[in-house]
């Protein structure tokens, strides 16, 4: 009965203070609902010669494949800047799975039940969120921006209690890896300089070999997660996507989202966008992301300072200036992208006032954001009355003339305008709509919707709706931690 794992365990290997041993808590009644088949094949597995039942005993932790080494993960994290020592709650590695191109993945089991950092938690997870997860972890895939994935959802078959009963799930996740800052703060904190750089070590042999033989391998790994979560948080910007929970336990340190919580897509464009009930501060709003991205970056530098130098003041001093030059990095990537959205080639002085200018009017008409890119490359979208606007006239005539600036063709900007803007993001409605739907036992809406964000960057003129945000949804829809 095997599908095709093939581990190879690298982090369960690591000392005692990493990791807890631990096997999934087995579930009553297993039963797939959504297997990601593109993904299995991805990863050089095989689903053919096995029994639905018997998959739904794999995929639900009631069997462990050989090979497997399971175990739950410590960290800690600043939870809305608040540190507490944390850890797999819910969670469970199975192993790292080698495909044969020998890439790795981490598998990953949640919902598995309690573990030694369950807390006063129960370890499950609801259906309704993992099938969230799932949704848009595999649009962020297709959208082109660094993800976890999801391989399947399976229904435990058993009830879970939260502010009413619900229904049970697992999900699969497959990742990069699974360390986060929260990781090297757990160990930071622990003030044992030995694990601290174990775990350094162990972090640039598996993610980053190419600085293993730098002469300060710290403050390059420092450098190196600056430099991949400016790239993420900017392809966030990119798709108006809002993570919700940016926490520095959900700050992976593979460069990849991680922890789709409360998470979702901005609409009209407002800079103040926040969906999570529990940010009442706006603390994880749209625009203060890049933000909140330094901040995360600064805890993680805080935990390297050890390693950085012996010299205390010289490694703060270092560690600094790594992380002042963020803004730079930052503003220079996010003037790029926007530059790619508006299909603008060459750099321009005035390209920012442009950018802002354009900004500022979807703020100020509440016009969508991803749709205001998309009637700009000439396709059909629905209420594009709104752009009928002496505002935007006057700011279309800058635009056009910016265009041609460099000599590059009308073809040319509209191909890379093509590139950077998605056609459909998870409208919120729709995604609650499927999630609806599913969680009642229908997945049409949830399998079509899957279908729909597969392509993001394509829309048949028949999938229309996909593209139109609800109605006023702004100023309504609210998301929920929903653990
Ligand atoms: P999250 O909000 O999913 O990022 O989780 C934050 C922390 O709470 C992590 O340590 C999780 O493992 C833990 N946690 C979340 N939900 C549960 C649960 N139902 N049972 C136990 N631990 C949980
Ligand atoms: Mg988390």
């Amino acid at each position: 009965m095997t599908i095709g794992w093939h581990f190879d365990n690298s982090y369960s290997k690591l000392p005692k203070t990493f990791k807890e041993d631990i096997k999934p808590v087995p579930v009553s009644l297993p039963e797939i609902l959504i297997l990601n088949e593109d993904l299995a094949k991805n990863l050089d597995l095989d689903f053919s010669n096995i029994t639905k039942d018997n998959l739904s005993q794999i995929l639900s932790g009631n069997i462990l494949p050989e090979g497997s080494s399971s175990i739950a993960q410590a960290y800690a994290g600043h939870q809305f800047g608040q540190f507490t020592m944390l850890g797999d709650g819910r969670a469970v590695l199975i192993g790292e799975h080698l495909t044969k191109n020998n890439e790795r993945f981490d598998i990953q089991f949640k919902g598995s039940g309690r573990t030694p950092f369950s807390r006063s938690g129960d370890g499950r997870a609801v259906l309704g969120p993992m099938l969230r997860e799932y949704i848009i972890s595999e649009a962020m895939h297709s959208l082109k921006i660094p993800t976890t994935r999801s391989l399947a959802v399976v229904k435990t078959g058993e009830d879970v209690v939260r502010e009413q009963i619900s229904k049970g799930a697992i999900l699969t996740r497959v990742a990069l890896g699974h360390l986060r800052v929260g990781t090297f703060q757990y160990i930071a904190a622990k003030q044992n300089i030995n694990d601290l750089e174990i775990l350094t070590n162990y972090t640039i042999e598996k993610y980053y070999p190419n600085i293993k033989s730098s002469k300060n391998k710290a403050l390059d790994l420092l450098n190196v997660l600056i430099e991949k979560q400016t790239q993420l948080v900017i392809n966030w910007m990119r798709v108006g996507f809002i993570h919700g929970v940016m926490n520095t336990d959900n700050m992976s340190i593979s460069g990849e989202t991680i922890d789709y919580g409360p998470c979702a897509f901005m609409d009209s464009y407002n800079p103040k966008t926040v969906f999570s009930s529990i940010d009442q501060l706006g603390r994880y709003a749209y625009d203060n992301q890049p933000k909140i991205t330094k901040w995360n970056l600064t805890r993680f530098a805080e935990c390297l300072i050890p390693l950085i130098s012996k010299n205390e003041d010289e490694a703060i001093k270092l560690a600094r200036e790594a992380l002042d030059k963020f803004e730079k990095i930052y503003e220079t990537k996010w003037l790029n992208m926007m530059r790619d959205k508006l299909g603008l080639y060459g750099e321009d002085n005035d390209d920012k006032s442009l950018i802002m200018e354009l900004l500022d009017w979807m703020e100020k008409n509440k016009v969508d954001y991803t749709n205001t890119f998309i009637f700009l490359t000439n396709k059909t979208i629905k209420n594009s009355e709104i752009y009928n606007n002496a505002d935007f006239d006057l700011w279309k005539n800058k635009w056009v003339k910016r265009l041609t600036m460099f000599g590059n063709s009308h073809d040319k900007s509209m191909e890379l305008m093509n590139f950077s803007n998605p056609m459909v993001i998870p409208r919120n409605h729709k995604v609650e709509e499927a999630l609806t739907s599913a969680s009642n036992g229908d997945l049409t809406l949830f399998n079509k919707l899957i279908k729909i964000l597969k392509n993001p960057y394509l829309v048949n003129n028949d999938d229309l709706e996909f593209m139109s945000p609800a109605p006023h949804s702004d100023n309504k829809y609210q998301t929920f931690c929903g653990t």
